[in-house]
């Protein structure tokens, strides 16, 4: 008989579940790996990578799945290694120590509010500068003890994976996050079934899971409706970050906004304070009327002022389009039930999202933000400003520069973004009590006692471990996208930690210009080649999917880059995220940033850099506007020469050339014998030391108690006090006002008539006498003449006088007011007259104005 040499009938398999177990004496390692603190804490990093190193690369970072990665014959392993243990336990009884120390009873308690957070690569719920802003800055409220619960999104999807094709054409890949495998979990109800809140919307409800993240001692919270209760498509309004039309949009701010507060609700949260982080969740404010109408029996106008009291809105976006609109029938069709419920009507309620009250404007969240907040503020010094421009036409009596719209700088989490090289070096020559002091200049000072050659080799070894993580993490993808294998390998061979490494990572939307350093091929081509002074630019960025433009730019510099003359000098890194940015932000010599002023709210990739001893060159917009300081970094002129883009593009290009060429590459390659440049480390030195102490969300965090915080906890605690009496009182001034308003009539006004004829002289003033007569009006007013005058430059400038109440008869008010004269030209000046309140915060709370005939 011939044998068969194969002989096997078909497997038969069989499934059921292993359920994750970790022998007893580990527990505390899942209790660890389930708190974002490892994200700022190298020591867990470097214990993981120190068990298996191999594992902890293959799982790109993931605390979770390297725990459930491990076999358990493994784990039972580590039990049995003493001096392993004694690591774990050290590291957990330091995680403890954190854990424990209480809240700060001084910093009001907040509600946190934002469609995104950037804590690790790790958990995909965050895109870009904004997510990590907020992810930084409740790392931040965990490490100065704050009592901050923060409200956000589990995303299915998140925000998207890019990968390029070989003709440099972005691919978007959205993957599914497997929520096992993150740092997250449940939250579940007393009988430990999973938790579900549910948020009507007008005609059905929408059914949202709960999940929370630990991100040291602050909890963030997290909806996910990817339910089998939900209809498809609301099973998808947490599917995707920035993705889907205006009505997904719609149904995510509600869901963020009405149902973030029912979150609250359900859970028994209380704060003193609500805080959104950029217009998206501004109905909270919606649902916070609804709250106090209902449990405690106020009315409309008595609830806006106890809720806008506690509220702060902080935008983020330097231009009107970049805010979110909601055409009238959509907002309509999710928004119709609240008008009944808050007693007014749906004319009122739209008119609280628009500019201009009775216009048929959609409905803008920022304005209802603005409506529905006491304070509001930009991201910088520069886009306070410019955000008060932007937002001047909500309060028509009053001038840009004198409305209540104001900053925080924003700024970074050090301690996440700063490589454990400097960390380790500031622990060694700053105080200890450097981490919880870290906005002192004092402590960053002592950088200049660091010997030159310990920072050049810190910066040696980051740019080392860049080049290398380049080599080992692209090398698998370029081979297969970018076609010619020879090419790859020169590309990498090219890579060379010793050349001067410029960096450039962000969003790639038009306004920031990442063509410009491609405006002169050729004179970039000289810079590239020099083969005594070799410079590399690293480029990384994803751009949005619905932006054309942006992906064309990314195109052309992959195009760029592949020609011979820039191949290896000039490298596209795709996917940007925020283990890509550590490295980078570290590892580079110089960070580049050209955006067109004033459209860089803050950013804050610099500012990372800032705390690596890397150098910023940079438009000065944004933070970097008052970051900058000679000898420092280098920046291109505030100045804007041309009304013509163009014009303006070829002028910064040649300045940026220039300054490469001038003074850059030579102080980076003035080296001594024992390879660097003295002067080169003189700028980190004064960078660290000038710079960095001003950028870190310690300093931000103390900047929004002191300016905010405080102001709105007092405020809102005796609008509350005795049943909401002050609250109530100031709601009846104000109907008071407005019901005689229009009642308020100019008796009289005498001043003299000379100046007209013969003009008055510099040095004198203007002065009249006016009586008002109030007739039923009963509140108390002020007038003001105010000037105004252009300086010259083209700016307007304007100057107040408040007049003086000589006396009252009746309802008759007889006031003084006078004009002092500086300069010559002609005068430009009017007389306004507004009702008074001690009580009010600002004006803009009750912008009520009344220009005076004179
Ligand atoms: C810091 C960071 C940003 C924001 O940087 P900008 O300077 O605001 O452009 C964006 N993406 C990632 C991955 C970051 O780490």
């Amino acid at each position: 008989m011939r044998i068969r040499a194969n002989c096997a009938n078909e497997p038969v398999w069989k499934e059921c579940n292993a359920h994750f177990k970790l022998p007893n004496e580990l527990k505390i390692l899942d209790e660890i790996v389930h708190n974002i603190w490892w994200s700022w804490n190298y020591e867990v990093m470097e214990l993981f990578a120190f068990i298996d190193k191999e594992l902890w690369n293959r799982v790109e970072g993931n605390p979770v799945l390297f725990l459930q990665s491990l076999p358990f014959s493994r784990l039972e392993a580590i039990t049995k290694d003493s001096s392993l243990m004694e690591s774990i336990k050290m590291l957990y009884s330091t995680f403890e120590d954190y854990m424990n120390e209480p809240y700060n009873k001084n910093i009001p308690s907040i509600a946190y509010f934002s469609m995104e957070y950037g804590l690790s690569h790790v958990l995909k719920i965050y895109s870009g500068g904004l997510g990590i802003l907020a992810g930084d800055y409740i790392k931040e409220a965990s490490d100065i003890r704050a009592d901050l619960t923060a409200i956000g999104f589990l995303y299915r999807y998140g925000y998207f994976t890019q990968s390029l094709s070989i003709d440099g054409q972005q691919i978007a890949n959205y993957e599914a996050q497997h929520f096992d495998q993150l740092p997250i979990r449940q939250v579940m109800d007393k009988n430990d079934q999973p938790l579900v809140l549910d948020v009507f919307y007008n005609s059905f409800v929408v059914y949202s899971y709960v999940w929370v993240v630990n991100v040291g001692r602050i909890k963030l919270y997290l909806l996910d409706t990817d339910l089998e209760q939900n209809s498809e498509w609301d099973r998808c309004i947490t599917s995707r970050l920035y993705g889907g039309s205006k009505e997904d949009r719609l149904k995510q701010e509600y869901l963020l906004g009405v149902g973030g507060i029912m979150l609250l609700n359900k859970l028994g949260i209380k704060k003193q304070l609500y805080h959104c982080n950029e217009g998206h969740a501004a109905l909270i404010n919606a649902q916070r009327l609804v709250d106090y109408i209902q449990n405690s029996k106020l009315t409309f106008n008595q609830a806006l002022e106890v809720i806008r009291a506690s509220a702060l809105y902080t935008c983020h976006t330097p231009v009107p389009a970049g805010h979110d609109y909601f055409e009238e029938n959509l907002f309509r069709k999710y928004m119709d039930h609240f008008p009944d419920k808050l007693g007014i009507s749906w004319q009122d309620f739209m008119d609280m999202g628009r500019t201009n009250p009775g216009s048929q404007e959609e409905f803008s969240m920022s304005v209802f933000a603005l409506n529905t907040c006491q304070e509001a503020n930009g991201v910088s010094k520069l886009h306070g400003t410019v955000s008060k421009r932007m937002f001047a036409p909500l309060w028509k009596g009053y001038y840009p520069q004198e409305l209540h719209v104001g900053y925080v700088t924003n700024g970074v989490h050090m301690p996440t973004w700063a490589a454990s090289e400097w960390r380790r070096c500031y622990e060694k020559h700053f105080d200890q009590s450097f981490y919880k002091d870290q906005s002192n200049i004092k402590t960053w000072g002592k950088i200049y006692q660091v010997e030159d050659e310990e920072i050049w080799n810190i910066r040696t070894t980051l740019k080392k471990r860049l080049v290398n993580y380049i080599k080992d993490s692209f090398k698998d993808n370029w081979l297969k996208n970018q076609g010619d294998p020879s090419k790859v390998v020169s590309i990498l061979d090219r890579i060379d930690s010793n050349a001067l490494l410029i960096g450039f990572g962000r969003r790639f939307a038009t306004y920031k210009r990442a063509h410009l350093l491609f405006t002169n091929l050729d004179r970039l081509a000289k810079i590239l080649n020099n083969p005594y002074y070799p410079v590399q630019f690293i480029f990384t960025g994803k751009a949005h999917p619905a932006d054309g433009g942006g992906q064309d730019l990314i195109k052309r510099i992959v195009d760029i880059s592949r020609r011979s003359e820039f191949l290896g000098k000039i490298i596209f890194l795709e996917n940007y995220d925020m283990r890509l940015a550590k490295r980078l932000i570290s590892g580079v010599d110089i960070w580049l940033n050209t955006p067109t002023r004033p459209l860089e709210a803050s950013g804050t990739s610099g500012q990372k850099a800032e705390m690596n001893g890397v150098l910023n060159f940079s438009v000065l917009d944004g933070w970097w506007y008052e970051g900058y300081r000679e000898g420092a970094g280098w920046a291109l002129t505030d100045k804007c020469t041309y009304e013509n883009n163009e014009f303006q593009d070829q002028l910064d290009a040649a300045t940026i050339y220039s300054l490469l060429e001038n003074e850059i590459i030579p102080l980076y390659y003035a080296k001594n014998s024992k390879g660097y440049s003295v002067g080169w480390i003189q700028y980190i030195k004064k960078s660290i030391a000038q710079i960095a102490p001003y950028y870190t969300t310690k300093r931000m965090f103390d900047d929004y108690i002191e300016r905010y915080y405080n102001n709105l906890a007092n405020r809102s605690e005796k609008l509350k006090r005795d049943n909401f009496s002050k609250a109530k009182e100031l709601a009846a001034w104000k109907e008071e006002v407005a019901d005689h308003w229009s009642e308020i009539e100019v008796v009289s006004i005498n001043y003299d008539e000379g100046i007209f004829n013969q003009g008055i002289e510099v040095g004198s003033a203007i002065s009249m006498d006016m009586v008002i007569d109030k007739h039923d009006l009963r509140a108390d007013l002020g007038l003001e003449i105010v000037q105004l005058r252009e300086d010259g430059v083209g700016e307007e400038s304007i100057t107040i006088e408040a007049g003086t109440l000589e006396k009252v008869e009746g309802s008759k008010l007889y006031f003084t007011v006078k004009l002092p004269v500086s300069h010559p030209g002609t005068i430009k000046y009017g007389v306004r007259i507004h009702p008074f309140n001690k009580d009010l915060p600002h004006r803009m709370d009750f912008a009520y104005v009344k220009w005076v005939h004179i």
